[in-house]
């Protein structure tokens, strides 16, 4: 008999696994793909670690979770930074003053407030994120940088989008290109899948497993289940399907030694069917002679796809409400990562509520 099953190998899943295993709790942790890690999950290809679920930075104000993932693997001191290219035009991005510049000319901080004060637009619905972000930036550069790669990333009118999504990026008025504010940064040395490795560590695991193809046999042999997928999918999508976006990859390897001469290139306009290009030998300032590419497509998510990015519009936070209320009447059952808790999570978020769910369990 186990104490936990836990289902998944995400983050979620791994941070809880070892937290309990190391109170003594006896955890087996199921995933149905052949691979550990989820979508954090890295793989080496000729030399280079390959984020084959879409580009991973670690990034905290967090010092403790920072020395957290710090125990299972070094970090290098990769600082993340992003470029967009807009009608085959690179730009410095996160808007600042070097993006200033090179649209409007402007080239000290008081001259982009200036700028800033003059072509902000007043807007009466800051709610979406189309208003909110024009009530800053104005017509011209939501154009440029935003309104292409947004209306592609979720396949929704970005006034139909909550302003939440948009207001993860900075507005700068400095010379400051770095993508994340954040104190702690940085990618594992060796990529993502020796960290989880190095979490799951005496921790019994199977891959190739799907929990709800024998729901039965497994919650028979648990005292508790941990389940860190979709939460819809759970209650058999009693209340309705929640939405997702979903994303495919197109990984390249070429015979280049620098394809874009950095990790990340945002791709803004609407006729560009990717969002984005990632070379992952830059995550690691790799000088191999080859590179591999990697082209974000977005889609709609459907059954049977993988889901990624929840929709936290008013629609779909009010039927994961519904999913909440039921969750809450299910003692022997824990909900925890980005698809359970249906929250557009980074990393160190999924960290904290993975180590807060399990204190809570072991201080019972
Ligand atoms: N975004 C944008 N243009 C960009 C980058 C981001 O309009 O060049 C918007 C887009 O709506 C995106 C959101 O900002 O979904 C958040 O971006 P972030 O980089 O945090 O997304 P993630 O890396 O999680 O996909």
């Amino acid at each position: 008999m186990y104490d936990y099953l836990i289902v998944g190998s995400g983050l979620f899943g791994s941070v809880f696994a070892r937290e309990m295993t190391d109170k003594g709790y006896r955890c087996l942790v199921l995933d149905k793909r052949s691979t550990i890690g989820g979508n954090v999950y890295t793989e080496k290809i000729d030399d280079i670690n390959v984020h084959k679920y879409g580009a991973h930075i670690f990034h905290t104000n967090d010092e403790a979770i920072w020395k957290y993932v710090n125990r299972f693997v070094d970090f290098n001191n990769y600082r993340h930074k992003v470029f967009v290219k807009n009608n085959s035009r690179l730009y410095s991005f996160p808007i600042n003053l070097l993006t200033l510049s090179q649209v409007y000319n402007v080239n000290s901080p008081e001259e982009a407030e200036i700028k800033l004060q003059s072509i902000r637009q007043k807007t009466y619905n800051t709610q979406n994120l189309e208003d909110w972000i024009v009530s800053q930036i104005g017509v011209h550069l939501y154009e440029i940088f935003i309104k292409g790669y947004t209306t592609k990333q979720w396949g929704r009118d970005p006034k139909n989008l909550p302003s939440s999504i948009i207001k993860r990026i900075p507005i700068r008025k400095e010379l400051n290109d770095f993508y994340f504010d954040d104190l702690f940064q940085g990618i594992p040395k060796g990529g993502y899948t020796i960290m989880i490795k190095n979490l799951l560590s005496g921790v019994e695991v199977k891959l190739n497993t799907n929990y709800f193809e024998d729901k039965n046999y497994f919650n028979s042999i648990t005292n508790k289940i941990v389940y860190t997928g979709p939460i819809d999918e759970y209650f058999d999508y009693e209340y309705g399907a929640l939405e997702y976006r979903s994303l495919q990859f197109q990984h390249e390897s070429l015979t280049l030694n620098d394809f874009q001469g950095t990790s990340v290139i945002n791709y803004t306009n609407l006729e560009i069917p990717y969002t984005r290009i990632l070379e992952h030998k830059h995550f690691e300032f790799g000088r191999q002679k080859s590179t591999i590419i990697t082209k974000e497509y977005p889609l709609e998510w459907r059954k049977g796809e993988e889901p990624y990015y929840p929709i936290n519009d008013e629609k779909n936070n009010a039927i994961f409400q519904n999913y909440t209320k039921k969750a809450k009447t299910l003692p022997n059952i824990i909900f925890g990562g980005r698809l359970a808790e249906y929250k557009y999570y980074d990393m160190h978020q999924v960290i904290a509520s993975a180590l807060k769910k399990s204190k809570q369990e072991y201080d019972k």
